[in-house]
């Protein structure tokens, strides 16, 4: 079956701990939640369908050992899990960018999940399927992006019951809304309370701007 693609594209990571290397982004049509912030809203329905061949072929293209599928969600589609396994299977690495509300173990367990954590000021705060924290690996990274106060507490009380004091078993990126949510006063909050996170301030964001597609 083919995927609905909205977008391929070779760009800077922005985000996570891959953040400033280059990589092949292949982001995939519809969203099952809308985030109040989306910065991405053209991915909901915008896209023309490919074959995984076909996708493998252009990611080859690109020359990159680093490949993030993303949204949208990526995990809606049905045969994404096929697509990353085919993308492994090449020899890549593999981000998958999720946004939590969906079954990460449908992933092959060879790709790193990075899993979105909704806070209030999304609108969607109900959305996280609980059963991922369980699912996650020492490979898999934890994301919460930040409009506000209240979205750093809801954070730091969800890593204090996963942290209990300790390194935390995955990795954990903290984002600012940008524009909107201040990195500064952000660093401020995680040094204050000496959290065991990475700031992440979305470096494509810092680079090219807000209205950049495909970057
Ligand atoms: S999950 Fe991502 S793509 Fe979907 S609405 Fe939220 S920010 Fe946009």
């Amino acid at each position: 079956m083919p995927l609905l693609v909205n977008e391929i594209f070779y760009s800077i990571q922005g985000e996570s701990s891959f953040a400033g290397r280059p990589c092949v982004f292949v982001r995939l049509t519809g969203c099952n939640l809308r985030c109040t912030y989306c910065d991405t809203r053209y991915a909901y329905v915008e896209g023309c369908q490919m074959g995984v061949d076909e996708i493998l072929h252009r990611v080859a293209s690109f020359e990159c050992p680093l490949v993030e599928v993303t949204g949208g969600e990526p995990l809606l589609q049905d045969d994404t899990p096929f697509l990353i396994t085919s993308l492994l299977d090449k020899g890549l690495i593999v981000l998958l960018e999720t946004n939590g509300s969906m079954d990460i173990d449908r992933a092959d367990e060879r790709c790193i999940r990075i899993v979105d954590i909704k806070c209030p000021s999304s609108g969607e705060q109900e959305s996280f399927l609980s059963d991922n924290l369980g699912r996650l690996t020492d490979m898999d990274e934890l994301k919460f992006v930040i409009g506000n106060r209240q979205d750093y507490e809801f954070a730091r009380k969800i890593l204090g019951s996963i942290q209990r004091g300790r390194p935390s078993p995955v990795r954990v990126n903290i984002s600012n809304v940008f524009p909107g949510m201040d990195a500064g006063t952000l660093a401020e909050w995680i040094l204050e309370d000496h959290l065991d996170v990475r700031l992440n301030v979305q470096l494509h964001k810092v680079i090219w701007g807000t209205e950049k597609r495909g970057v």
